[in-house]
């Protein structure tokens, strides 16, 4: 290992610290992938209040998700139009759930939750549906089947690049297998949402907030910023070592 990324801060460092001032983070899988499904597919480029009211509106015209798999495209669209992009949302959620029908014969999804299937199989079998991208797979099986997956979305992405556990510009699909290997698995739900309320709070995209940091001693983006000068008087926080 090289001296640089000997100093450089590990994820469980990272977790710690980050536990402090956000945690903490406890694991409460649901049980229901399909729903897990529907609102990752309905939360892509838009904001959780927006993702959330169109779910709701979605759930009140739709009760069942039989009901949905069956419905008529321009009511999808119309239901979930509060969440943005509903003319591509609305196709892509009938036409996965009616993939499942068509291959399952209903809607059940209990067999990707037995707990002799390995994660790998089936985040497989959830990825071969058309429009089900590692970040989707990854909810479901983390937040509905409490299996071991990581998902990365723009904030965890971010956040990992600026701390150098993925390099610069690696895309979204390779960082899921990069962060999963570096990440130990028992973390991978605290890391996720410790990383998405970090990004939201003081790693924000622009302009983040490194000064407040708890994270800047051992962020080489946040030591790139300290030295050249991007924000005045930054100073490594004691308060924050993992002593
Ligand atoms: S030091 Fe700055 S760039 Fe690094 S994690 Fe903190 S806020 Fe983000």
């Amino acid at each position: 290992m090289q001296e640089q990324e000997r100093d450089r801060i590990q994820p469980a460092q990272i977790l710690m610290r980050l536990t402090r001032i956000y945690g903490p983070f406890e694991s409460r899988p649901h049980g229901d992938p399909i729903t897990e499904l529907v609102l990752t597919i309905l939360s892509q480029n838009t904001s959780d209040t927006n993702s959330g009211r169109a779910f709701m509106r979605l759930k009140q015209r739709f009760p069942t998700w039989d009901e949905l798999a069956a419905a008529d495209e321009a009511e999808v669209e119309q239901a979930i139009a509060a969440g943005g992009l509903a003319k591509q949302k609305a196709p892509r959620i009938i036409a996965t759930l009616r993939e499942i029908v068509n291959r399952q014969g209903s809607l059940d999804l209990s067999h990707l939750a037995e707990p002799r299937l390995r994660v790998e199989k089936a985040r497989e079998w959830l990825m071969s549906l058309r429009g089900v991208g590692p970040k989707t797979a990854a909810c479901v099986l983390l937040f509905a089947l409490g299996k071991r997956a990581l998902p990365v979305d723009t904030h965890v992405h971010r956040v990992s690049a600026r701390l150098g556990l993925i390099p610069p510009g690696m895309n979204a699909a390779k960082a899921h297998a990069a962060l999963e290997a570096i990440v130990p698995d028992r973390l991978f739900y605290a890391f996720h949402i410790a990383l998405i309320k970090h990004g939201r709070r003081l790693c924000r995209a622009s302009r983040p907030h490194c000064q407040q940091c708890p994270l800047l001693a051992g962020c080489p983006e946040g030591e790139r910023r300290l030295i050249s000068g991007d924000y005045a008087s930054a100073q490594l926080s004691e308060a924050f070592s993992d002593a």
